[in-house]
């Protein structure tokens, strides 16, 4: 996640920020019906395409409180039966999970939303939903690597990668949510030595976010990193020259491909537990799987949508096709907390 923040998005939102502290002191049935109250922790600024795309098919209104993650689930939580909030986004499965154990979720029967998004996308109990997918791929220094010196997580952890690997901190959820998925694969107890010996190999203790890693990996701090695969195609895609060189000079892995594919995550949300306009979520909800809505996610935030047949962004085709892992992504957030004692374990800062 960023470090600075944007409060609020795009135009007209100021008028949202006043709408939004009238329904908390007053009456919070009033003015839902043309509108949906957003809390989003989606850090992608071209998600205000999604909101514009939902108004015109609808007539209903996005307003967008933006926050980090924890912060939001909080929120809800605290402003209880009086929470304006519709609709939660955030992305990181672990983070939905949480969202899920902090009871700020309700469920939602909708057959769109079933049949349009393969079941390890989705919560098990309906409470929420990924709209897009990103890979947490190996990123390599195109002079120092090939890819055929490149094969699974698992690899990382031997010898050879001896003071060559570059990934950011434990805190982050990414990297919880990927140590989850080796612990559900391999057992608590594998999965510690492995982490044990992929910590000794790093090239310096863990700084900055997935585009450090990338810039680092570029720059020669190390040989290879490990980043969500939207970061290294905004880079590509970037008007800087200095991004652009960044990105000529690093090329994505997807790792174990002969095995049970590459960990995939989502972005997602589901309805608030106490939504004001319920209907309007759901409809917003739908709204994210359709085909001008899972494209957006795809041009706009370079993620591969989740629905089947909806083209991918050019810069995303240019990274070929993989096998993802089809793990529900939900054990991500049940072992999260494992994850985070685990990493805590090895020194993993
Ligand atoms: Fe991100």
């Amino acid at each position: 996640m960023k470090i600075t923040r944007r409060v609020f998005l795009g135009t007209g939102t100021a008028m949202a920020t006043v709408a939004i502290a009238e329904l908390g002191k007053s009456n919070r049935g009033l003015a839902q019906s043309g509108a949906i109250n957003l809390y989003s922790s989606r850090h992608y600024d071209t998600d205000q395409a999604l909101y514009d795309s939902f108004t015109e098919k609808t007539g209903l209104k996005v307003n967008l409180i933006e926050g980090k993650g924890d912060k939001l689930i909080e929120r809800i939580r605290s402003e209880g039966a009086n929470s304006p909030a519709d609709v939660f986004m955030t992305v990181d499965a672990g983070r939905l999970w949480r969202a899920q154990e902090a009871g700020i979720l309700q469920p939602v029967s909708s057959s769109t939303l079933k049949t349009k998004i393969p079941a390890s996308l989705r919560s098990p109990e309906n409470l929420w939903f990924g709209f897009s997918k990103r890979a947490r791929v190996i990123m390599y220094n195109k002079d120092r690597v090939q890819s055929s010196d490149l094969s699974t997580y698992e690899d990382l952890a031997t010898d050879k990668w001896k003071g060559k690997i570059l990934i950011r901190s434990s805190s982050n959820i990414y990297n919880q949510s990927l140590i989850a998925s080796l612990i559900e694969i391999h057992g608590m107890s594998d999965a510690e030595s492995w982490a044990k010996d992929f910590v000794s190999n790093f090239a310096r203790p863990p700084e900055g976010n997935d585009t450090a890693q990338i810039k680092a990996v570029a720059a020669g701090i190390g040989n290879v990193g490990i980043a969500n695969s939207y970061y290294l195609a905004r880079l590509k895609r970037s008007p800087k020259a200095e991004n652009k060189d960044v990105a000529e000079r690093v090329g994505m892995f997807f790792p174990n491909q002969n095995g049970r594919g590459t960990h995939i995550n989502i972005s997602g949300g589901g309805v608030a537990k106490n939504a004001p306009n319920k209907e309007g979520a759901i409809k917003f909800l739908e709204h994210l799987v359709s085909p001008e809505a899972q494209k957006i996610f795809s041009e706009g935030n370079n993620e591969y949508p989740v629905v089947a047949g909806i083209p991918i962004a050019t810069v995303l085709k240019s990274f070929g096709d993989f096998k993802s892992d089809s793990t529900n992504v939900s054990v991500y957030g049940k072992l999260n907390s494992d994850a985070i004692k685990l990493m805590d374990r090895v020194g993993w800062k």
